[in-house]
């Protein structure tokens, strides 16, 4: 078992209250907007008034940090226009009326798998895939210099060329409170070893280890791959995943494997590990043998006010307001509704938002569950950020550096090794905003 010590251990009632799959049906209408991940918006290649089948892409790309996106439903073309989008930003969006058949696009001829890298990866890019994570990015540009670490290693004045030799398949989610990857980890997927083959090739990697959470039995699947594994190289590591932040690949990396990744800017490449979440696999290996678009995507649904709550798969571009009502609606007062985990996502109060690929979870919170600001207050040097802190920072003090405007020295106390889990800002005594503070700082320092 992996032992990870900091972090905190959030409570029963901020966890998703079911594992069971919901059922969700196809929407009316999808808002898409034309980035759904941390890099260039594609630009819109069709027209209002066009009509369009599920899976067609809409959209083009002008260069690599940029993915296409795909109909999700089919229908006609209403409008193309900015609307808000789950970052909260205003970006340039297709809006699609449903014809109500959802007939599908002819995909692409199945191939067998045995591609090489550079169709393996055509092949994630050309669906649609991203990486999702605190730092979405389209997936094909997440692996493609896998083998390549970054070019801040240096020693002696010698680039680090460390080969990835150990893939970690995540089976636990980015947040305690979100449950997809521990619902997979729990199914059985025909599709996982072609996914995990692809993985292999594209990173190199020999060792394929499943991290996952005590508290969630693997299904007989994986049990059955480290079994009949003659070579000896796969197992299943077990961590708790009720720790936060134990599954973000920074941490996960030091809990199975016990390497360090350099902060900051590090990446699990680094240190030769290759981390990528057991949805991400199936979605690979999906992409892979069937070459279909990506139009769903599965997310949790938690929160007391929610009328349902367990994992669902719903369509990209589906709003908010939609989604909830489409499950029952809301059972009591909602004081806050949030996309993402409740430690890292954003709330909303425009129900109109869509969900898109990056979003993780749709939680809505009732006001016994959250924390209500009420100001807040001055350090008092307790201590108890820096106990938590999965990296190691003391973020009183670079609070306080942020707060009075000293971003350098903010910056030289470890400001960009923060990886904003919120830990410190939940157990800080005195309701400093900390997270809040860092990104300001950040911002400041990068303009
Ligand atoms: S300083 Fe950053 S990394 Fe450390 S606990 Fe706070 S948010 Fe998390
Ligand atoms: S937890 Fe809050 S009050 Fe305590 S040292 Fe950290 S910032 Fe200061």
């Amino acid at each position: 078992m992996g032992f990870f010590s900091k972090g905190i251990t959030l409570p029963k009632r901020q966890l998703v209250t079911s594992l069971t799959l919901i059922d969700t049906p196809v929407p009316d209408t999808v808002v898409l907007p034309l980035r759904q991940y941390i890099g260039q918006p594609s630009q819109a290649a069709v027209s209002v008034g066009d009509t369009v089948t599920t899976g067609q892409i809409i959209s083009e790309c002008t260069d690599a940090a940029c993915l296409p996106v795909h109909a999700t439903i089919s229908g006609t073309v209403t409008d193309i226009s900015a609307h808000r989008d789950p970052r909260g930003s205003m970006t340039e969006s297709v809006t699609i009326e449903s014809d109500g058949t959802d007939t599908w696009i002819e995909p692409p001829e199945a191939r067998d798998t045995a591609l090489d890298t550079t169709d393996i990866l055509d092949r994630i890019r050309s669906s649609g895939l991203i990486a999702k994570g605190l730092l979405p990015v389209p997936l094909d540009t997440d692996l493609a210099p896998i083998d390549q670490p970054k070019t801040h290693l240096y020693l002696n004045g010698t680039d680090i060329k460390k080969r990835i030799d150990t893939l970690i398949i995540n089976c636990l989610d980015a947040e305690p409170s979100l449950g997809v990857n521990r619902y997979l980890a729990g199914m059985e997927h025909s599709s996982l070893p072609c996914g995990i083959d692809a993985l292999k090739r594209i990173t190199g990697a020999q060792r394929v280890i499943f991290a996952v959470d005590k508290h969630v039995a693997p299904s007989s699947q994986l049990k059955d791959m480290v079994k009949n594994d003659e070579e000896e190289a796969t197992s299943i590591v077990t961590v708790n995943g009720r720790r936060y932040p134990a599954a973000l690949p920074i941490v996960l990396v030091n809990t199975v494997l016990a390497r360090e990744i350099p902060l900051p800017y590090g990446h699990p490449r680094d240190v030769g590990a290759a981390v990528y979440d057991i949805e991400t696999v199936i979605s690979i290996a999906e992409a892979v043998t069937g070459g279909t678009a990506q139009v769903d995507t599965m997310i949790t649904i938690g929160g007391d006010a929610m009328a349902k709550q367990g994992i669902a798969r719903v369509r990209i571009g589906v709003s908010i307001g939609s989604l909830i009502d489409s499950l029952g609606g809301l059972r009591a007062d909602a004081a806050k509704i949030i996309l993402g985990g409740p430690m890292t996502g954003m709330a909303h109060y425009d129900l109109a938002t869509p969900i898109t690929k990056e979003v993780t979870g749709l939680f809505a919170m009732t006001r016994e569950q959250i924390q209500l600001s009420t100001g807040y207050r001055e350090c008092i040097n307790c201590g108890m950020c820096v106990k938590v802190c999965p990296v190691n920072l003391l973020p009183g003090i670079i609070s306080l550096y942020c707060a009075k405007d000293k971003f350098d020295l903010a910056e030289a106390a470890g400001l960009f090794s923060c990886i904003e889990c919120g830990a410190c800002d939940y157990v800080c005594p005195s309701r400093r905003p900390l997270v809040h503070l860092f990104r300001h700082a950040k911002n400041q320092l990068m303009e």
